[in-house]
């Protein structure tokens, strides 16, 4: 297919949308930080089939990352995005310098408060509510910039995607927020940009991850309702391959809230864990009975 179109300003961006907006044409956003895997590939064509016109942003976001977090380290590779984005059918990629987006006086966050971006990653002790700010501060600012009818997030990032729908229906966006299913390697290893940091022994350590959370499935599956029940055999496949997970939880999918009890509704469980360098995440939704 061919090169998209390329904005790399607000400017930009507003000339190459002009006859849409006025054309009434559905825009559908897809928002990334590059170094485009088969999962955002899969956002991307969720895009292209429903919208006129499918944008895609490009920007490693810095209020997301914490100080110690892998900001500078992140991988970059526009030329291949590009590309990458064209094959899929991407018309506009949207890629804003950060001094741009964050000028000096820049003051304005948005925040979504409470348990929702204080647990699971939002914990304190982990990534912490900081990196939600940063994340809905981004999302809200390129929706404005945008304006999409639809926007595209992946399940990999289940907490996020919740946090963002919050984030819409408070502040109204009037934009549907799709959430596409995770995808993964052959062999069960959610696709990251982060498993470039994996060394071929962490790799395999690394598919631990998917092992727990289809033993968590499983044993739902099997009848287990308990969540100490449920959660046990899956803590042991981590441990088994030496991963002490920063988290392994249970919770309602749609709220975040603890459960006590899986069947009753449908249960995300949701595990994080350094495996060397690399902080990976996933997570398995278990339907209600
Ligand atoms: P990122 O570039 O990591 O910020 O991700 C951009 C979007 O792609 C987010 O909505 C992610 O949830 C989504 N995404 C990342 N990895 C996957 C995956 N393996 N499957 C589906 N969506 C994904």
């Amino acid at each position: 297919m061919s090169t998209p179109y390329f904005a790399d300003n607000r400017e930009n961006l507003d000339t190459l949308l002009t006859e849409s907006r006025s054309a009434g044409h559905t825009i559908g956003l897809v928002p990334t930080m590059g170094f485009l895997h088969e999962g955002h590939l899969s956002l991307l064509r969720a895009a292209r089939a429903r919208c006129d016109i499918v944008v895609m942003s490009l920007f490693v976001n810095p209020t997301q990352f914490a100080p110690a977090d892998d900001f500078e380290a992140y991988p970059r590779d526009q030329e291949r995005d590009i590309r990458l984005a064209g094959d899929t059918g991407v018309d506009i990629v949207y890629a804003p310098a950060a001094a741009d987006v964050y000028p000096d006086d820049f003051a304005t966050w948005v925040e979504v408060r409470g348990e929702l971006t204080e647990v699971l990653c939002g914990h304190p002790s982990l990534r912490g509510p900081e990196h939600f700010r940063g994340v809905t501060t981004i999302v809200a600012k390129l929706f404005n910039a945008v304006g999409p009818q639809l926007a595209f997030f992946g399940q990999k990032d289940a907490q996020q995607a919740v946090v963002i729908q919050q984030m819409v229906r408070d502040l109204e966006f009037g934009i549907d927020i799709v959430v596409c299913p995770t995808v993964r390697e052959p062999d069960g290893l959610a696709m990251s940009s982060r498993n470039r940091y994996l060394a071929s022994d962490e790799r395999n350590r690394a598919l631990a991850l998917h092992r727990a959370l289809q033993t968590a499935l499983r044993t739902a599956e099997n009848g287990a309702v308990d969540v100490g029940e449920v959660l046990a055999p899956a803590f042991r496949v981590l441990r088994d391959a030496g991963i002490e997970p920063e988290y392994l939880q249970a919770r309602d999918a749609a709220t975040l809230r603890s459960v006590q009890r899986f069947g009753d509704r449908p249960v995300l469980v949701a595990v994080a864990a350094r495996v060397g360098t690399a902080r990976l995440i996933d997570n398995v939704v278990v339907p209600a009975l």
